[in-house]
């Protein structure tokens, strides 16, 4: 569900996140909510608000030209928020899919996050050899939801290097 759509401060529209992210961004004042859906809200142990449709974001963020976001073992984890594709368990190590001793590349559609002991159990076999089905599968992502996912998570600074923002 990526329903709420993410204006960048200058008001252009950026990328869409789910509702959950877009409260917490709003929760963390890095984002104003500019449209909500009538009837809607979001109920949690701290928070009763209404569902954000349209958030903006307090900062105007400088979104990297190239549209395609260069692999890395630090990418992956962020991509996949540090979860693990076969157990759901914290994710610290990055899995091939199709594994490296069977052609498998370092590329975005071939790796995903992996808690150590799934990475030991599944080892040079694919999910299927394993048993082992993907809880998600594996996609690129664009610049914008790469930044996105960092803003969740503490701030600019987390932002992996290849999105590093120039100094404002
Ligand atoms: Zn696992």
């Amino acid at each position: 569900m990526r329903d709420t759509l993410v204006l960048n401060a200058s008001f252009e529209p950026l990328s869409t996140v789910t509702w959950n992210r877009a409260v917490v961004l709003v929760l963390q004042d890095k984002a104003v909510v500019e449209m909500v859906h009538p009837d809607q809200r979001v109920r949690a142990a701290l928070v009763d608000v209404p569902v954000p449709r349209v958030i903006r974001l307090c900062r105007y963020v400088r979104v990297p030209f190239r549209r395609r976001a260069p692999w890395s073992r630090r990418g992956v984890l962020v991509r996949d928020q540090h979860r693990c594709a076969y157990c759901g368990g914290r994710g610290t190590t990055v899995d091939h899919v199709v594994p490296r001793s069977q052609g498998g590349a370092d590329t975005w559609l071939n790796t995903v996050a992996c808690c150590a002991a799934d990475n030991h159990r599944k080892a040079d076999r694919t999910p299927e050899e394993a048993g082992m089905p993907l809880l998600r599968q594996p996609f690129e992502p664009t610049p914008s939801d790469a930044m996105l996912l960092s803003l969740g998570r503490g701030g600019t600074e987390d932002l992996p290097e290849w999105l590093a923002l120039p100094a404002a």
